[in-house]
């Protein structure tokens, strides 16, 4: 008996997650216009993600369109079609992502950037924008990250949605397709979108644009995006995730999303009601923002997720931290209350423009502790302004929320990055040295206290990503750099980067990679800003003394 070809068995995994997969709602089947989403990471991870779907639906229902997706082959088949020049197949027609008119890579994070690059290479497109002057398809890139700063990858795509894809991929879609049917030149196209607000595209605009780019956002009407395929065999298996707001109503000021997601809009019950009406009864349904328990109308959509049979919960800060993101799981879990405190001193957290007490922390342990069963307690090292006693704080208040319940407690410490768009994009990112000490102090009297569960940061994967999110068109030389085996340091080293960039302030004066975006507030807002959390820290430093 012949065995099976390494080909044949992903073949037969593709039709597998195909075969187990249930359509809520279907994409037109006819269509002359090919485009595939192509999403950095792995099935299950990106299937999780309510983004892809929403992007799905949109790029799947548009007239004439069809859609396909793509994603991250997992490590034993991305080894193999490297080294058998296999190129990345989309999982709903088995071609290569390269046999598209329009190839969309979905990257909300920063380290969806190499992996993007890894799909490309394996595909055989060629890297550089310029060099692909006439050949198709489009590289479009969108997502919080490349909103945030698409500079890094500007040499990559051909264009760039700056904000949510609602009001502009419509466009994009009718410019691509009218002026390719009539076989018109790719920089005919690429001058097209180039005039659409909130498409950046480098051939046009270069990488220091004389007019600001302004990103969009969706009206209020168009929120609600839901789960349209339902898998058993992603992180959250059978289940649907429904959007309820878009937003977030406090803009602490170290959150990118909280300001890149900005205005703050929230879906009424009554216009989400039929989506919730037609999910399956035996799918879990999560109703999902970046604080859903501010809804306005919560108790409304539990009641009618009951009337449907559907247990609904709700996901728990998911979007407090990008970082956090890939813990959708856990933070899903509906046995498992999440707080995100991020510092143990109320004192602190004012500076960073988080206005919670510990008090309120407590309380909602207390009124929790009956409910659920476990409590993961998230915080972050390295925030401006921390000093030695904020440290000690964080042991204080997790010996409190110990105190008051009997549930286990976990913790979590992710490292601070000082990210674009926020109030301390200017300030330094706290040095390795100082914050590997210090996480190991931090673990070693969370042991001392009793919590086994801890999980800490990779200091150096963090400042990765601080170089990448805070850089400019070398970080891109570098990823390239880094596709050929070698380390980040090298990478880093060979593109020109000094790695200790991020450890230093930014001058306010000279202009950030990502200045010439206008993200709908001015950098006198985060300047402002940042004054009053200097502020805030001279205001704690006098009640010190
Ligand atoms: S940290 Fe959380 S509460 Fe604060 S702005 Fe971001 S999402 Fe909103």
């Amino acid at each position: 008996m012949s065995r099976k070809s390494a080909g044949d068995k992903y073949d037969e995994r593709r039709c597998e997650l195909l075969a187990a997969e249930r359509r809520l709602s279907t994409g037109n089947s006819v269509g002359v216009f090919e485009t595939l989403i192509a999403f950095p990471r792995e099935y299950a991870q990106a299937m999780g993600h309510l983004a892809f779907h929403r992007l799905y639906k949109q790029l799947s229902t548009w007239p004439d369109t069809l859609c396909a997706r793509a994603f991250l082959p997992a490590k034993d088949e991305y080894n193999w079609r490297k080294r058998q020049h296999k190129p990345v197949d989309a999982l709903d027609t088995g071609k290569s992502i390269k046999d598209s008119d329009l190839l969309v890579f979905l990257m909300p994070s920063e380290t969806d950037w190499f992996p993007a690059l890894q799909m490309m290479e394996l595909s055989d497109i060629t890297f550089r924008n310029y060099q692909r002057e006439h050949k198709w398809p489009i590289l479009l890139a969108t997502g919080l990250s490349v909103t945030a700063n698409p500079i890094p990858m500007s040499s990559f795509f051909d264009a760039f949605i700056i904000g949510e894809t609602e009001p502009t991929l419509g466009p994009v879609l009718d410019i691509i397709k009218s002026l390719g049917s009539r076989r018109r030149p790719k920089s005919e196209i690429l001058a097209g979108l180039a005039m659409l607000p909130g498409l950046y595209v480098p051939a046009i605009h270069g990488i220091d644009p004389k007019f600001s780019i302004m990103r969009q956002w969706a009206s209020s009407d168009s929120i609600g995006a839901l789960t349209n395929t339902i898998s058993a065999h992603t992180i959250l298996p059978n289940t649907c995730i429904l959007e309820i707001a878009r937003g977030c109503p406090f803009n602490c000021r170290f959150c990118m999303a909280g300001y890149l997601m900005l205005p703050y809009r929230e879906q009424r019950a009554e216009d989400l009601e039929h989506k919730i009406n037609q999910i399956p009864d035996d799918t879990s349904l999560v109703y999902a923002a970046c604080t859903p328990d501010g809804h306005d109308e919560l108790q409304e959509l539990m009641e009618i997720a009951e009337k449907n049979n559907l247990k609904a919960r709700i996901s728990s800060h998911m979007k407090e931290s990008p970082e956090l993101e890939e813990e959708l799981t856990t933070i899903l879990d509906a046995e498992t209350l999440v707080i995100m405190p991020e510092t143990g001193s109320d004192s602190l957290r004012k500076v960073i423009g988080k206005f919670r007490t510990n008090e309120s922390y407590f309380k909602l342990v207390r009124e929790a502790s009956s409910v659920v069963k476990r409590i993961q307690i998230c915080f972050q090292l390295g925030v401006p302004f921390e000093n030695s006693s904020d440290r000690v704080a964080i042991i204080e208040f997790v010996t409190t929320v110990m105190s008051i319940s009997d549930i286990p407690v976990s913790v979590r410490i992710d490292q601070f990055i000082p990210r674009p768009w926020t109030a301390f994009q200017w300030t330094a990112m706290a040095n390795l040295r100082d914050v590997r000490e210090h996480l190991a102090e931090l673990k070693e009297s969370l042991d001392s206290i009793g919590i086994q569960e801890v999980s800490g940061f990779d200091p150096r994967a963090t400042h990765i990503h601080a170089l990448l999110i805070r850089g400019n068109q070398a970080v891109g030389r570098a990823l390239e750099v880094k596709l050929e085996g070698v380390g980040w340091n090298t990478a880093f080293d060979r593109a020109g980067l000094s790695m200790n960039s991020v450890f230093a302030e930014k001058d306010q004066n000279k202009k950030l990679p990502w200045e010439f975006l206008n993200m709908g507030f001015g950098y006198t807002r985060l300047a402002r800003e940042y004054q009053m959390a200097l502020a805030a820290e001279e205001e704690r430093n006098t009640d010190t003394d």
